[in-house]
């Protein structure tokens, strides 16, 4: 008799967890599912699955994750379409944004370009809401598709995402795919808007370095700060630490980047744990020197217990 169960899908032990800033230990399971279906199967082995996108943002402990670790970058997750007369687009969220930022721009479809520079899958940009001084992301979503822990999907439009600064209060969720709408344009200025947010990105920051990008959210002052800043005012994270006198400072084989106050950087032999002391080091630092508390912006993924 033929069977009607759906195939199971396969998981991966010891699996190497690949993070940008290149520390960190592995998944005691790890499983890459390539349909929704799978995705709802890996739900129901552990509700309290970790997902993985670019892991531009993330550092893991070095005794690794005990939860399952979910890699969307294949199957229906990496999917894309392009309608380029509405400039209605839909991505997986396994999607690399860089990939789509130029799939857009060569099709003449503007919006994204702000963010080019940013490392991120469709789903880590959209849950952090990425973006820098030219745009964040929330500008172009206008629908998001998701599944809960109880493997449910949800389709949220863009008017009950409760966006901020780095943030999308999505977390909970499990984004699958992502609607944007882009604004028809010319390829070339495009084109040309594109390689200026890029020069500034590179101009501005250690792209070459192994780093999660900003360790620390810039922070809003509670208070006036001479020198710093006024009451409410949303102040530099990196020009804190550099004015704590932070930048070089290094931990084992972390290192406060020279270039970027708010970018710490591993070096051969780092480990986790140096980039998680040094973070607690720059943070008492600033505390101490302008009584501001650092929000971190990196996710850390600890083993527990
Ligand atoms: C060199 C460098 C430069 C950077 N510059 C910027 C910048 O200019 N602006 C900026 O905003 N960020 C920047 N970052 C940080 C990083 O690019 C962003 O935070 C990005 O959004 C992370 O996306 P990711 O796919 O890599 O997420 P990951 O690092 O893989 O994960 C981050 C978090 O998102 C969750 N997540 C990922 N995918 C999903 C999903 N599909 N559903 C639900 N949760 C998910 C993860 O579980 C985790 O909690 C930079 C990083 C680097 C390394």
């Amino acid at each position: 008799m033929m069977s009607t169960r759906a195939p199971s899908v396969a998981i991966e032990t010891d699996a190497p967890i690949p993070t940008w800033f290149g520390v960190g230990g592995t998944a005691d399971r790890l499983a890459r599912p390539s349909s929704i279906e799978e995705l709802r199967q890996c739900v129901g082995l552990d509700p309290d699955l970790h997902i993985l996108g670019d892991g531009a943002n993330l550092l893991v402990d070095d005794a690794g994750v005990r939860e399952l670790v979910v890699d969307l970058s294949g199957g229906v997750f990496k999917e894309v379409a392009v309608h380029d007369e509405t400039g209605f687009v839909v991505a997986g969220s396994g999607v690399r944004l860089p990939q789509l930022i130029n799939e857009c721009v060569r099709r003449g479809l503007g919006g994204l370009e702000a963010l080019a520079g940013i490392p991120a899958s469709v789903g880590g940009a959209v849950v952090m809401n990425a973006g820098g001084a030219f745009g964040e992301i929330r500008e172009t979503v206008l629908r998001v598709h998701a599944m809960d822990r109880a493997g449910r999907e949800h389709a949220i439009d863009r008017t009950h995402i409760d966006f901020g600064y780095r943030r999308s209060r999505l977390n909970h969720l499990i984004i699958t795919s992502v609607e944007f709408t882009l604004s028809p344009g010319d390829p070339e200025t495009l084109r040309k808007r594109l390689r200026e947010c890029m020069e500034y990105k590179k101009n501005t920051q250690p792209l070459k370095d192994d780093s999660a990008g900003c360790v620390f959210k810039n922070p809003t002052l509670a208070g006036a700060i001479e020198g710093v800043g006024d009451e409410g005012q949303r102040v530099s994270a990196g020009m804190l630490i550099d004015r704590a006198g932070l930048k070089g400072a290094r931990v084992g084989g972390a290192e406060v980047s020279a270039r970027h106050g708010n970018f710490v950087v591993t070096r051969e032999g780092a480990t986790a744990r140096d980039v998680i002391e040094l973070i607690a080091r720059v943070r008492e630092g600033v505390e101490q020197r302008f009584g501001v508390t650092l929000e971190r912006e990196v996710v850390v993924w600890e083993r527990s217990s």
